[in-house]
C-alpha cells in the first residue's frame, strides 16, 4: 500500500490487488514505529495521521520472573515522534489506502486475488487475480510481490526462500482493558509461559507464546486450564477472563522467520515478509515492510517514467534493504532462540539476562535498544516527488 502510494503521487500508474474486502485481519501489527511516523511527517500527513486513534508508548518494560525490567526508552530519539503509536493496521492501510485514492493513478483493486504470473520470453509482464467478476489479468512494467510471509507471488516467481525457524507460535485474544490497568509493562515471562499485551484502547489484544506446534496439547488440557495460564501471568484480567469461552475466541499465529537469497528476477522483485518473513518480536515487521517500500519507490520512479526498469534496479533494492532486514532478523533469532525458546521449556523460575539487567540499572542504556526498535538500521526517507493528480505515465 505505501509503495502503491508512493508511485501514484510520484504520478506513476499502480495497480494494487488485495485479496480480501478490507484491511480488518487481525494477525497485522499495531506498532507504527517512530521511523513510519518520520515518513509521514515527511510526506506532510502527520498532524492528519495522529488524528487517528492511536495510544502512545514512550518506554517498554517487561516482566521476567518475579522483576520487572524497564529496556526501551525513546524519548530521546532524533525523530519527531518520540514513540510508538499503537494504532490497529486497518486504521493504517485505509489512511494510506485514502491518500492514494487522491491521485488518478492509484488503482486499489479489493477482492482481487494474485494467483499467477504472466511470462514472456523469461521476463516477469504481469499477473493474473481472481475477482468476484471472474479472472483478470494485469500487465506491468514491474510486479512487486508484497503479499506477505505465504507469498503467492514469490511461489509463482519461483524465489526460494531460507528457513531460519521459530520455537514458537501465537494464540491471539481479546480481554476487556480498563483504564486502572495500567499500560507500561508490555510483556511477561515465567518458566513454560510468555504473554504480550497491546493496549487498544477498550480491550486488551493478548499474544499468549506457546511451544512451536504446541497448539494441540494447549487445546487437549482445556479451556479453564488455558484461562488459568493466562491468569497466572495478568492476574488483573480475573474478573474477565470468561470473555475467553472457548477455542473459538483463540486464533492460532504462526510465527516464521524466513528470507529470499535473492528478492528479485527480471519483471519482478518481493518486498516485505514476502521477501524476509520477520517475527513478531519487537513489533518490528510492518515498519520494514514500510522501509523496504520507501526504499523501492526512491530507486523505481525514475525508470517507471521513463519505462525501463533494469535488472540493477532490482538488485540495489536488495543491496540496500537486505542488510537492516538480515541484521534485525538476527537480532530477533538471538531473543527467540537464546531467551524466549529456552524460558518456554524451563521448569525453575526464569531470570533476565545480563544484558536486560544492565538496560534496566542504567537509563541512559535504554537508548541503545531503543534507536535500535524505533528507527531501525539505515531508515529511509522519501524522495519522490508528489507530482500532484494531473502528471500520470
Ligand atoms: C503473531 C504475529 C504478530 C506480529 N505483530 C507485529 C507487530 O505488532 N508489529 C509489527 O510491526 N509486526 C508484527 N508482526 C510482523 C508483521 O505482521 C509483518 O512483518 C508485516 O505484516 C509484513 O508486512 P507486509 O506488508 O509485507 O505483509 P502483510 O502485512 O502480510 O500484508 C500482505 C497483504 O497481502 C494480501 N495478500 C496475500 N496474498 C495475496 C494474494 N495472493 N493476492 C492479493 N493479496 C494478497 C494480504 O491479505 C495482506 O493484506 C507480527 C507477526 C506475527 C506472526
Amino acid at each position: 500500500m505505501m509503495l502503491g502510494f508512493l508511485l501514484a503521487r510520484a504520478g506513476i500508474r499502480v495497480v494494487v490487488l488485495e485479496k480480501h474486502p478490507d484491511f480488518l485481519r487481525d494477525f497485522r501489527g499495531d506498532t507504527v514505529h517512530p521511523s513510519t511516523l518520520e515518513l509521514i511527517y515527511e510526506l506532510g500527513l502527520l498532524d492528519e495521521f495522529l488524528r487517528l486513534p492511536h495510544r502512545k508508548v514512550d518506554r517498554l518494560s517487561m516482566q521476567i520472573g518475579s522483576r520487572i525490567v524497564r529496556m526501551i526508552d525513546m524519548r530521546h530519539l532524533p525523530t519527531h515522534c518520540k514513540f510508538i503509536a499503537l494504532m490497529p493496521q486497518w486504521d493504517f492501510l485505509n489512511f494510506l489506502a485514502d491518500h492514494g485514492r487522491r491521485y488518478p493513478q492509484f488503482d486499489l483493486r479489493m477482492r482481487a486475488e494474485a494467483t499467477d504470473l504472466i511470462e514472456e520470453d523469461g521476463r516477469i509482464v504481469g499477473i493474473r487475480a481472481n475477482t468476484p467478476e471472474g479472472e483478470c489479468t494485469v500487465r506491468a512494467e514491474l510486479v512487486v510481490g508484497a503479499d506477505g510471509r505465504h507469498s503467492t507471488v514469490r511461489a509463482k516467481g519461483g524465489l526460494r526462500s531460507s528457513d531460519y525457524g521459530a520455537p514458537m507460535d501465537v494464540l491471539w485474544f481479546r480481554v476487556t482493558r480498563r483504564d486502572s490497568d495500567g499500560d507500561e509493562v508490555f510483556g511477561h515471562i515465567e518458566a513454560g509461559t510468555m504473554m504480550v499485551m497491546l493496549d487498544r484502547g477498550d480491550y486488551w489484544q493478548c499474544a499468549y507464546v506457546i511451544p512451536k506446534g504446541g497448539i494441540d496439547r494447549v487445546k487437549a488440557n482445556g479451556i479453564v486450564a488455558f484461562r488459568e495460564r493466562v491468569l497466572a501471568l495478568s492476574p488483573f484480567l480475573a474478573d474477565r477472563i470468561g470473555e475467553i469461552k472457548s477455542f473459538e475466541d483463540v486464533k492460532l499465529l504462526s510465527v516464521a522467520v524466513d528470507r529470499l537469497p535473492q528478492w528479485w528476477r527480471p519483471g519482478l522483485i518481493c518486498i516485505g515478509d514476502a521477501a524476509h518473513a520477520m517475527s513478531p518480536i519487537g513489533g518490528v515487521g510492518v515498519n520494514i515492510a514500510v522501509q523496504d517500500a520507501v526504499a523501492a519507490a526512491n530507486r523505481l520512479a525514475a525508470p517507471l517514467k521513463s519505462g525501463g526498469v533494469t535488472d540493477e534496479d532490482l538488485r540495489a533494492i536488495q543491496d540496500r534493504r537486505a542488510f537492516p532486514a538480515r541484521l534485525t532478523q538476527q537480532i530477533q533469532l538471538t531473543m527467540q532462540n537464546r531467551i524466549i525458546g529456552p524460558a518456554l521449556q524451563a521448569t525453575r523460575e526464569v531470570e533476565p539476562p545480563f544484558l536486560f539487567r544492565l538496560f534496566d540499572a542504567f537509563p541512559v542504556l535504554r537508548r541503545i535498544p531503543a534507536r535500535l526498535l524505533a528507527v531501525g538500521i539505515r531508515p529511509e526517507h522519501v524522495q519522490t516527488p508528489d507530482a500532484g493528480a494531473g502528471s500520470v505515465t
